[in-house]
């Protein structure tokens, strides 16, 4: 079997010598364990983000979505398509029941009603369950309500802005790119999006949401949170779900951060941070709602394919700059 393993802690962006790729036997099967060859590989920002609070070296983490070879547990027979989350190698050994979180652990891919097995690694696993819960949960969204998402056009954010026009909300999403920005506004039918690289952002969202913003699903942090969050009402709900403006920096020498104590204060807003394993037990349940919203067309989705295993490292290079337009995969 092949791996990646992460040699060094990222200086700024990842480099392909902070990774080496290893070959290795795997052992037999004992009881309870399956094979599993994997067909689809995720990139992800926590990749980057979990660097610096692991021991180097360690194995690459992220989900795969493989099938099984070889069987040594009832309930996963050969053939049955499979996630978990064992990182960026080609064929991996996993148990059931052996962790309460998705680490280490496998499940059967949900029934995708005939979507793409893909879809385990984006809007049918960790990222979806992170858009349904993150924005649902904490920032209980009401009909009429205006919501603004950063990192629109990804993975998550592409999600989350659906989920908020399902809802009955006004909906206005930073993204990246001028195609990222029509993408949002003409196929998945966002009421504004804006270009934060090009348009002047304080101005722009007061031109967008005249009568304020209720939630906020903050997926990118730093300065252009702060300027969301200055534009809050009374009451507002802030989800934050990543910080990725931040990942390639070394925060001990940053700046010192912006001021937010008035805003939080005299709007009195609630502001959480998460992580979507806190909801593991009730993925499935969010898996089976955006499954149906896909089949009725109420949901889009878009993947940026990469392929090949020994592309791995490009494609989350990719993924970290910016070149994904939803979720970003490697096709091994
Ligand atoms: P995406 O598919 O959104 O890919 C990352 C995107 O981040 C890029 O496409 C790029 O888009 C944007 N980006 C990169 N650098 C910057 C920057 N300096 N400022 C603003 N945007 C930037 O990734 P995901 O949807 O998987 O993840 C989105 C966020 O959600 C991340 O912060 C991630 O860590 C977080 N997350 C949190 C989870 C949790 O449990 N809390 C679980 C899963 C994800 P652009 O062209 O728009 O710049």
């Amino acid at each position: 079997a092949r791996k990646y393993v992460v040699k060094n802690h990222f200086k700024g962006v990842p480099k392909r010598e902070d990774f080496e790729l290893v070959e290795y036997e795997l052992p037999p099967l004992k009881n309870g364990e399956i094979l599993i060859k994997t067909e689809w590989l995720s990139v992800d920002p926590y990749q980057r983000a979990y660097n610096t609070k692991n021991k180097v070296p360690y194995d690459q983490f992220g989900f795969q979505v493989g099938v099984v070879q070889e069987s040594k547990d009832p309930k996963f027979p050969v053939g049955t398509k499979v996630v978990t989350h064992k990182g960026w190698c080609d064929y991996t050994i996993a148990k059931d029941g052996v962790a309460s979180g998705p680490v280490n652990n496998v499940y059967a891919l949900p029934d995708l009603k005939g979507l793409s097995p893909s879809l385990g690694v984006g809007a049918v696993g960790m990222p979806g369950a992170t858009a349904y819960f993150g924005f649902l949960e904490i920032c209980k969204p009401k009909a009429g309500e205006t919501v603004v998402v950063t990192g629109a056009a990804g993975a998550v954010g592409s999600l989350v802005g659906q989920i908020a026009k399902i809802k009955g909300c006004k909906v206005i999403g930073f993204a990246g790119s001028d195609d990222k920005v029509e993408w949002l506004e003409k196929e998945l039918g966002f009421d504004k999006a804006l270009n934060y690289k090009t348009v002047d952002i304080a101005k722009a969202l007061k031109e967008a949401a005249p009568n304020g913003v209720d939630c906020y699903y903050d997926n990118v942090g730093g300065e252009i949170s702060s300027i969301i969050i200055n534009q809050m009402n009374t009451h507002g709900r802030v989800a934050v779900c990543g910080s990725i403006s931040s990942y390639n920096d070394d925060v001990a020498k940053m700046p010192k951060a912006t001021i937010l104590q008035p805003a939080l204060v005299f709007q009195q807003l609630t502001v959480r941070g998460f992580l979507v394993w806190e909801w593991y037990s009730r993925w499935q349940e969010g898996f089976s709602q955006i499954v149906d919203w896909i089949k009725s067309g109420q949901l889009k989705t878009r993947e940026h394919v990469t392929e090949g295993f020994d592309n791995i490292f490009d494609a989350f290079i990719g993924m970290l700059a910016g070149e994904n337009t939803g979720k970003a995969v490697v096709k091994v």
